[in-house]
């Protein structure tokens, strides 16, 4: 500590001896140290500078911007009036082709992000050059073990360290300077399908992580680790586990009574994973998390007799210090809809009915959006953000939903609003004090629900849902769409939108240049006046983003950085709906791209490139296809796209070198593909059941052929570098 502010005060005397620009008079005291503080790093972010991140405006220094996961920024060189002057000032190359969802994390002059396989890159702010690059060598095969992509949301800085979760549930420390390895601690039983996708939040000395695996089984619970020693401090299980074994803390002994346990939940799990959100309040001294779907997502399979199965799809409060619950708020109780609570919390204090209240804002995939007492976990009021055909509201004395009758999908194939993509997802909001509107990447997205009559919970990376896949075949794909919604939390009610083409939008950034910063789906980049929804400016930015974006300063020029590349849940699993819809998907290069006024950067320049396909015979025993049919929507639809119609980011199977064909067994069963993150199924799959396989995306690829004509290959390759930025 006392070396750290020698540091920050050396830095201090000599920025002001230099000629850098004299900090202007109305600036307040934290900007002033932030800019002159430049080079001090992440040596130089301790607990008082995280609490003060929404002054440090020269850095972005959590993934929310600051405890309150406003994403926000106070910066406003940039602003409603000049936004059109924005241009790119530099990109950084990922080396990816899969989906990035990295917030980049800003200190001092240095950018720490993630791409896919939980890689972390430390580039500088002002050019982009690189600086080091960390690859935790996640075992490939864990590609089969993720339901949406091998994506990571980001990094935290601490003491001079960063802190990511590896895919594989590994926690580590690297040193902010070297990026080498200063602890590595393993967080899950690596028997069960477990992941992390999530960036870690530090809160008092410590480092909180949760993590995924519900879709195929697995028990959520959220860990905290000294920064200093990566020792775990606590966990907190968010479901009960096996009756015939204690209880690991009391709050699972109220827990258990709202499950049935002829439903043998504990065996597959029962989810309630906490893979995304979590927000600190210090005054408080409340950390909020938020948890996922049950595990299967079938209720009736679950907990037979119903209840309301806590804490799944809920928001906890509980103590930094000892994991201890405080309060909970359960947003679908039962969950039969993979309707996760794991969307980004936002704290705000608003001032409602007269009254200053601090609030917990949310708006979770359900489609209800929720303004919560944060001190006390008692909604204030929740109304619909979107098309819900579940419930028809929120009961204002109970706060439980009042479900819609007549929506039991156990025996037949029920349409609900919204999708398991949510109507919001993990994709960012953002709330700005000025206009007082909250900024959601809201998707319209429905979806065909059926309970699997054959389901048997099958340990492993299966997917264990109880739900019958094959359903998502008759997926609705031309009423999809997305929209940027500006919601007033006050009034509950729209304020403006922008739609768009197709759904899955990136994350939001709201700033006081009364701006808001989104990217898009169909691979652009835009701008928005934040109180009344003008698009002021928008640029290619190579491919879809999904990610959200940050803004910092440095040496007077105010910058904004967000990671480009298409991916995740929607992009793989029903890429063809969000095609259809015209998202960019036939190049996918993951980018940091990072714009300023005058930037006169370019992205390579692609070429379009037409290939004929080869025709293969496709004449099948129709029973045979059927089968492959069956197999394909079991084992490869939610990676490589229903009807074998890719999303852009996994090979399209209908399109592949004639080679692959007469390689799928060694592809399928022997794992040939590994490296590339093509998972084995032999534990699940047979020879027979690839020549089913093959004889499906044979008669798939016949069927491409003849609604195209012979030329279907489309494919873009660089032609040209960029043009060097200003
Ligand atoms: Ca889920």
């Amino acid at each position: 500590m006392f070396r750290s502010s020698l540091v920050l005060l050396l830095v201090f005397w000599l920025g002001c001896s230099s000629s850098e620009p004299e900090p202007s008079p109305e600036s307040a005291p934290a900007e002033q140290a932030a800019a002159t503080a430049a080079p001090a790093g992440v040596d130089a972010v301790d607990d008082a500078r995280l609490l003060a991140a929404a002054d440090d405006t020269g850095s972005w220094l959590t993934y929310g911007g600051s405890y309150s996961e406003q994403r926000y920024s106070k910066l406003a060189a940039i602003d409603d009036t000049n936004v059109g002057g924005l241009g790119l000032a530099w990109h950084y190359d990922l080396g990816t082709k899969r989906g990035v969802e990295a917030t980049p994390i800003v200190v001092d002059g240095v950018i720490y992000t993630t791409g896919t396989w939980s890689v972390v890159h430390a580039v500088d702010a002002r050019s982009g050059t690189p600086l080091w690059r960390h690859d935790p060598k996640v075992p490939r095969e864990m590609g089969g073990r993720v339901c949406c992509d091998v994506v990571n949301r980001g990094v935290a800085v601490y003491r001079g360290r960063v802190y990511a979760g590896t895919l594989d549930g590994r926690l580590q420390a690297l040193d902010a300077e070297t990026g080498e390895v200063v602890w590595s601690q393993m967080t899950v039983d690596q028997t069960k399908p477990y992941s992390i996708t999530m960036a870690p939040r530090i809160v008092k000395g410590r480092v909180i992580i949760g993590n995924g695996g519900a879709e195929f089984g697995v028990r959520g619970y959220v860990s905290a680790y000294d920064a200093d020693t990566g020792e775990m401090a606590w966990r907190f299980y968010t479901v009960p586990g096996d009756p015939s074994q204690p209880f690991e803390h009391p709050e699972l002994e109220a827990a258990a009574e709202t499950w049935d346990p002829s439903g043998e939940y504990w065996k597959v799990g029962g989810g309630g994973t906490a893979w995304n959100a979590i927000a600190y309040d210090p005054e408080l001294d409340l950390l909020y998390v938020g948890t996922g779907n049950g595990s299967p997502w079938s209720h009736l399979v679950r907990s037979p007799g119903g209840g309301d199965n806590l804490y799944v799809s809920s928001i906890l409060a509980l103590r930094p210090d000892t994991g201890k619950l405080v309060w909970h708020y359960q947003e679908t109780p039962g969950d039969n809809w993979d309707y996760t609570a794991t969307q980004d919390i936002v704290l705000a204090d608003l001032e409602i009915d007269g009254a200053e209240r601090k609030v917990l804002l949310h708006a979770p995939k359900n489609g209800f959006f929720y303004v919560i007492d944060r001190e006390t976990g008692v909604p204030i009021s929740a109304e619909a953000f979107a098309k819900v055909t579940w419930a028809q509201g929120i009961d204002t004395e109970t706060w439980r939903p009042i479900l819609v009758d007549g929506l039991d999908y156990h025996n037949e194939i029920v349409e609900i609003y919204p999708s398991p993509h949510g109507a919001h997802n993990w994709h960012s909001m953002s709330f700005n004090p000025d206009t007082g509107l909250v900024y959601i990447p809201a998707h319209e997205v429905p979806y065909f629900f059926r309970l699997d009559p054959e389901f048997e919970y099958q340990p492993g990376h299966k997917w264990n849902l109880g739900f019958d896949f094959t359903v998502a075949d008759e997926f609705p794909r031309e009423v999809v769409s997305g929209h940027l919604l500006a919601w007033d939390p006050v009034a509950q009610k729209e304020v403006w939108r922008a739609q768009y083409t197709g759904p899955w939008n990136g994350g939001t950034l709201t700033t006081a240049g009364n701006l808001v910063f989104q990217g898009t789906a169909h691979g652009t980049f835009a701008a928005y006046r934040a109180d009344d929804g003008e698009k002021l400016w928008e640029e290619p930015a190579g491919t879809g983003i999904v990610a959200a974006p940050v803004t910092y300063e440095l040496d007077g020029e105010q910058y904004v950085a967000v990671n480009a590349g298409w991916g995740g849940a929607f992009a793989l699993a029903a890429g063809d709906a969000a095609a259809a819809a015209g998202v960019r998907r036939e190049t996918n290069d993951g980018r940091l791209l990072v714009y300023k006024l005058g930037g006169t950067g370019k992205l390579p320049v692609h070429e379009v490139i037409e290939r004929e396909l080869a025709a293969i015979p496709a004449d099948f025993d129709a029973e045979l296809v059927a089968a492959g049919s069956t197999a394909y929507h079991w084992w490869c639809g939610t990676c490589h796209g229903p009807g074998a119609e890719s999303g852009g980011v996994l090979p399209d199977l209908r399109r592949s070198e004639p080679v692959i064909y007469d390689a799928l067994e060694d592809i399928v069963l022997r794992g040939a593909r590994i490296a590339n993150g093509m998972p084995r199924f032999d534990d699940y799959l047979d020879e027979g059941d690839v020549k089913a396989l093959r004889a499906y995306l044979l008669t798939r690829r016949a069927a491409l052929l003849a609604e195209e004509g012979a030329v279907s290959e489309t494919r873009s390759e660089a032609v040209a570098e960029e043009v060097a930025g200003s």
